[in-house]
């Protein structure tokens, strides 16, 4: 059984999803109701494979919100996170995604050290971070929709925001030895961490976010924002394509100018139903088909029965597990979401 660990994109959009799942008293409840709220299992899953295997999954809410970041709510954040792992590991579930910001509370304030949840010691082979297969799906949707809107990969300088991170890392790798983009730039904040990655890389230019952005033709953002940020879309070159792969959301409903591509960033497309609930609440086009590729790595473990924290520590992503990921996600049948077609018929 696989399990996953998610949480709501901001307090508004909890007090929504509570009122959705059938818990109306929950809808008016500030901060502090969230922070004290213990984890619960509330879906159960069904995926079957192309191949025809089917597996069963749970989803547990940590009721986590990015909030508890920016008004430094950190204790509430951190026993979210382990709360919700000790709930999975006691409901015995053999391998569970860290959605979102979980594995980032994990990761920040080093969890690793706290194995021991009540009478609960946690097992950190039972989890995943997912960040394998979303990097993975990030380069293919930076190949593919590239491809949809007409723009040669040889001839464009590509900027990641957030290169220095678990994600953002294991991209650089994959487009600096597989692809042939003319440059790559690399934006952070963290300059001793940029510059340990471009001597890894061998190449990549540091730049200032506003710089890069004007740059680049395409732009994958995974910076590890818990809100949005405000971009001009006057200020990017046209045509550009922003591959937008932060949770909660960055761009989306921000930049609107037709020759500037937003594409919704490490989002799968399954080929069959999943029997679920929770995705409606998750803002996706096609609910029963689309999922953050976090998660969908757990149901790959699982289709799999590779029982192991196929994803996990920090820049530890490399393009052989990128690739074995990427075989195992074409077997069952999910692919990366790309441009619809109406936004590139419309060139
Ligand atoms: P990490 O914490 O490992 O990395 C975050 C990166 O963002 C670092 O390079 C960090 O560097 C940079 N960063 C943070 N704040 C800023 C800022 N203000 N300006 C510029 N750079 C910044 O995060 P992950 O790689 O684990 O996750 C990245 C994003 O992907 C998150 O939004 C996460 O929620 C999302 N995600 C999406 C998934 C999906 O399935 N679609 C799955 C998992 C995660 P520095 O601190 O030096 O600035």
């Amino acid at each position: 059984m696989f399990g996953l660990i998610g949480h709501s994109t901001s307090m508004e959009h909890a007090q929504k999803a509570a009122a959705q799942l059938g818990y109306p008293e929950y809808h008016e409840q500030e901060l502090d109701f969230w922070c004290s709220a213990p984890p619960q299992i509330v879906d159960d899953i069904k995926v079957t494979s192309v191949t025809g295997n089917t597996i069963d999954g749970k989803y547990i809410e940590s009721f986590f919100l990015p909030e508890m970041l920016t008004q430094r709510r950190i204790k509430a954040a951190v026993r979210k996170i382990l709360n919700a792992m000790a709930h999975a590991q006691k409901a015995n579930i053999d391998i569970t995604a860290l959605g979102g910001f979980s594995s980032i509370v994990f990761e920040n304030f080093s969890l690793q050290n706290n194995r021991q949840v009540r009478n609960v010691e946690l097992d950190f082979r039972r989890f995943t971070t997912g960040n394998t297969h979303t990097a993975y799906i990030i380069c293919r949707q930076l190949e593919l929709a590239s491809a949809q809107i007409g723009i040669n990969l040889s001839q464009l300088k590509v900027a990641v925001c957030g290169a220095t991170g678990d994600i953002g890392s294991g991209v650089c790798r994959w487009l600096s030895e597989k692809t042939s983009i003319q440059e790559l730039l690399l934006v952070a904040r963290n300059q001793e961490r940029l510059h340990t990655l471009q001597s890894e890389l061998g190449r990549g230019k540091i730049l200032p976010m506003e710089e890069a952005l004007s740059q680049a033709d395409i732009v994958v953002w995974v910076a590890s924002l818990p809100k949005g940020v405000e971009i001009n879309p006057e200020t990017m070159k046209k045509p550009s394509l922003v591959i937008d792969g932060g949770y909660p959301k960055n761009f989306d409903a921000r930049i609107q100018n037709p020759e500037v591509f937003v594409l919704k960033g490490g989002i799968v497309e399954h080929s069959l139903d999943i029997e679920w609930t929770m995705m409606d609440m998750a803002n996706m086009d096609v609910p029963n088909r689309q999922l953050f590729a976090c998660f969908a790595e757990a149901m790959l473990l699982e289709f799999e029965k590779w029982y192991t924290n196929f994803s996990w520590g920090r820049n530890q992503i490399t393009v052989a597990k990128m690739e074995q990921i990427g075989e195992a996600s074409q077997k069952h049948g999910f692919s990366p979401l790309l441009l619809k077609e109406a936004v590139t018929a419309a060139r």
